[in-house]
């Protein structure tokens, strides 16, 4: 990566992390001594999602994406919380090297984050993630929801 200020070629990274589906990299020009930052968005190792049916399919941000924003509609969410649960995740995966990740693992990682921010975005998100086809269901989930407090 050349430096923008001066051309040079060599430029050192100092800090790099993954931030919205980009690889985020502060460089530092050893150079001429300044810093900037770049933001890549190739070359990670492709995440499947192993299904409930036991099938695969490539990991997709902007479908994790809906399901949260469908779970939050109307509540007092942000959508910079959504984007940092999706970066959560991606991140626990980019560290642990992982290739794949279950739909239970990531409906369980996203309700964690969930039952701190808000009750109804979980209560909505499990009954859409854990299929409930029962009204039982829904007490069931609201009690563990209880408990847990
Ligand atoms: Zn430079």
């Amino acid at each position: 990566m050349n430096c923008p200020f001066c051309g040079f070629e060599d430029t050192k990274v100092v800090d790099s992390r993954f931030s919205e589906g980009k690889q985020r990299r502060r460089r530092l020009c050893p150079m001429c001594d300044k810093r900037f930052t770049t933001y890549e968005s190739a070359e990670r190792p492709t995440l499947l999602v192993n299904k409930k049916n036991n099938t695969y399919e490539a990991y997709d941000r902007t479908k994790l994406i809906q399901g949260l924003s469908f779970a939050v509609k109307k509540r007092p969410v942000s959508s910079a919380d959504i984007i940092a649960i999706a970066d959560e995740i991606e991140n626990m995966c980019l560290t642990e090297n992982r290739t794949q990740i279950s739909t239970r693992e990531i409906a369980n990682f996203v309700l964690e984050r969930l039952r701190s921010l808000d009750e109804v975005a979980y209560i909505r998100f499990a009954s859409v993630n854990r299929e409930f086809d029962t009204a039982d269901k829904f007490l069931e989930t609201i009690e563990e929801l209880r408990a847990k407090k």
